[in-house]
């Protein structure tokens, strides 16, 4: 079996971020960037522009952004596989990575395997309807695209990203709806009152959303109370899905320590895992910032944290 100093899993701007750092300390590092398991390049590859990203001040497409990265990491050594990791087994050393295809052992292991927005399976939301075509699971990412300019925008969930994105869409919309299944919002107190008191935005209390409409964009909601069970079509420019996010950890079966919301736990300020020598970067371990410059931040944390740990460990020659 082949053995590497360091294994990357992922392909966001975590894991690129992190595979640019290792080559470049000479740890010849292997990235899994995944097939089955979603776009390789993660999340960015479902956005359209993204102008929150430094270095581009014309703006750049998400797919864009992670092909610049891909062929950074390419271009430092970096090996990269498109398959998917299956299992790894943290207790051997060096430990065990376990692709669909391939099995390598690892001297140090960095995940970034990122996490999944989730969104409602309902008509006319889905790839192939409307997905990116007004509906998003990412206000900060696409909000302020010329198509929301204007129109109604209507923001699932009731959590404090609900309430966030709904405040940043005032900027862009002529009204936002916040659309909630109960009658109380789960958000803190701070950002309820906000969201309750903002001149821009409506919360629809006991309301689900249950269609999306449109030819080459959204036009239209239908939305249900839930109250009276009765059915409303209405007028929309956009739909925000802010219904909580999964961290991507099933391959990990439990071997490391999560926080109770089931996001990799790490020792504060650093990348380091409960678990020596695997080392957590990106979304699947922050559930609180999630841009992609904070991913691509951590990182770098984690490949200059795996560095010092081979080194340390006389691993890294
Ligand atoms: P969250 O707190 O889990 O809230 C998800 C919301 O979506 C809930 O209101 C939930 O309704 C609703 N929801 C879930 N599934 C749904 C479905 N199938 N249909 C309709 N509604 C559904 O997620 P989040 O808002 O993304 O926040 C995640 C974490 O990040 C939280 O700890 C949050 O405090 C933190 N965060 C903090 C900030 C900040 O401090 N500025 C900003 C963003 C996020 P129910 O309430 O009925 O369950």
């Amino acid at each position: 079996m082949e053995r590497k100093k360091l294994v990357i899993i992922g392909s966001g701007p975590a894991a690129f971020t992190a595979a640019i750092y290792a080559a470049r300390a000479n740890l010849f590092p292997l990235l899994y960037e995944g097939f089955f398991s979603g776009p390789a390049g993660g999340q960015l590859m479902t956005t359209t522009e993204v102008e929150n990203y430094p270095g581009f001040p014309e703006g750049i497409t998400g797919p864009e952004l992670m092909d610049k990265m891909r062929k950074q990491a390419l271009r430092f050594n970096t090996s990269i596989l498109t398959e998917d990791v299956i299992q790894v087994d943290l207790k051997a050393s060096p430990f065990i990575v376990r692709g669909s295809a391939t099995t390598v052992e690892a001297d140090a292991l960095i995940i970034a395997t990122g996490a999944n927005a989730r969104r409602l399976d309902i008509p006319g939301a889905g790839e192939g309807e409307l997905w990116q075509k007004g509906v998003s699971a990412c206000a900060i990412c696409d909000g302020a695209a010329p198509i929301f300019r204007g129109k109604d925008l209507f923001v699932i969930g009731g959590g404090d990203t609900a309430v966030e994105e709904s405040i940043f869409l005032t900027k862009y919309g002529k009204k936002v709806y916040l659309v909630h299944r109960r009658d109380e919002l789960r958000a803190s107190k701070i950002m309820a009152e906000r969201a309750l008191h903002h001149p821009k935005i409506e919360i629809l209390w006991n309301h689900v959303l249950v269609g999306v409409e449109g030819d080459a964009i959204v036009t239209n909601v239908i939305l249900k109370d839930i109250t009276t069970d009765k059915e409303r079509r209405q007028e929309a420019g956009g739909v925000f899905f802010a219904i909580g996010h999964d961290p991507n950890t099933g391959f990990l079966q439990g071997q490391l320590a999560l926080q109770p919301n089931g996001y990799i736990q790490v020792k504060p300020g650093t990348t380091l895992t409960n678990v020596e020598g695997v080392f957590a970067a990106g979304d699947v371990h922050d559930h609180k910032y999630r841009q992609a410059v904070s991913a691509a931040g951590s990182g770098c944390m984690a490949a200059l944290d795996a560095e010092k740990w081979l080194s340390a460990k006389g691993l890294a020659d």
